[in-house]
């Protein structure tokens, strides 16, 4: 049930309506809104109609029940779209567009200190790498663990870019989040639901990626089940899922942007290099995921991609990234977007 605050509510008013919400068995989630606060009761959903009584309180305009199975990311909790802090200078879901960049996984100081600098210089605002790597057979390289995340760190220091970098199991994610800026929560992860509510806990936003195979709906189930734990700082990536195709690695749902931006009021970023597989395609769809509305990229950049241990075929140089951005821009320009 979404609680309407009148917008002349005083905060007494607002704290007896938390307590009483409490009182009847529901976690309270306030969300700011530009005029007036609404605060989500969530919980379960047989009985739900007890909160109903809250409507007679002061400082409340209305009660009323959220269709949707997903609550606090639905558009009917909040109209208008997240703005996400990352750092001081990098937010996410606002007029700029984010371009987040760097290897798929950190090989050494060396490979993490020249791409962060050249992703910079071409104007990424977020530095991505994976210290833990979630790998399809497990003969295959798994990360530099805590190591890489110290180099991620060290990334960060020289050139001042916030990093991105993924959360595999809940025992490491306080490791993890004492490194990054944002958590990443891997395809293979999405609906490993006891991460989601540990991530849920810990305060530092999350970028949760769609599952190879999962609908729009089950997507934002998931980013519910970090929400409810009282995160509210979730990025939505769409990373292509799995269809009959094979000339793609997966195949990008462009639909998924208009479709999700409708029903969420979460940021949606585009992950162009898992989706396709191949660093010829990375541009073109990075432009169409611009044009259909994304906030913003996540795009797998090597300084050496014949040599890369994971993922080369789909990382571009950094020379082909700088040519990239640069027609980005126009791309920004015309959704009414900035670079
Ligand atoms: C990655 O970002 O390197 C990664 C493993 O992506 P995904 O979870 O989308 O496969
Ligand atoms: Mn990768």
């Amino acid at each position: 049930m979404i609680i309407v605050m009148k917008a002349k509510a005083t905060k007494r008013e607002k704290d007896e309506v938390l307590k009483r919400i409490r009182e009847l068995g529901y976690k309270p989630h306030v969300i700011r809104g530009t005029t007036r606060d609404v605060v989500g009761a969530v919980g379960d959903e047989r009985g739900k109609f007890i909160l109903q009584t809250i409507e007679s309180m002061h400082g409340v305009e209305s009660v009323v029940p959220i269709l949707k199975p997903y609550k606090l990311a639905s558009r009917e909790v909040k109209r208008e779209t997240s703005v996400i802090r990352i750092s001081p200078e990098v937010t996410i879901g606002g007029k700029e567009i984010i371009v987040m960049a760097g290897p798929c996984a950190v090989e050494s100081e060396r490979q993490i200190i020249a791409t962060a600098r050249a992703v910079k210089d071409s104007g990424a605002q977020v530095f991505r790498g994976g210290a833990f790597k979630p790998r399809t057979s497990p003969y295959s390289f798994q990360g530099m663990k805590e190591e890489g995340l110290k180099i991620l760190a060290k990334a960060r220091e020289v050139t001042g870019l916030p990093i991105i970098t993924e959360v595999v199991n809940p025992e490491t994610a306080e490791l993890v989040a004492e490194y990054a800026d944002i958590l990443q929560i891997g395809t293979r992860n999405s609906q490993n639901f006891e991460l989601l509510k540990k991530v849920g806990q810990i305060r530092k936003p999350v970028l949760l990626k769609r599952g190879m195979s999962m609908t729009i709906q089950e997507l934002l189930m998931s980013a519910e089940y970090i929400l409810s734990e009282g995160n509210q700082a979730v990025i939505l990536c769409e990373r292509g899922i799995r269809t009959f195709e094979t000339v793609t690695r997966n195949t990008l749902d462009l639909a998924a942007i208009p479709a999700l931006k409708e029903r969420t009021h979460l940021p949606v970023v585009v992950d162009p290099s898992h989706s396709t597989g191949h660093a010829q395609y990375v541009a073109s769809m990075s432009f169409a995921a611009i044009a259909a509305g994304a906030d913003g990229l996540l795009v797998e950049v090597h300084p050496d991609p014949e040599h890369a241990f994971s993922d080369g075929p789909q990382s571009l140089t950094p020379k082909k990234f700088s040519s990239m951005m640069g027609k980005l821009k126009a791309y920004a320009e015309v959704s009414g977007r900035e670079l």
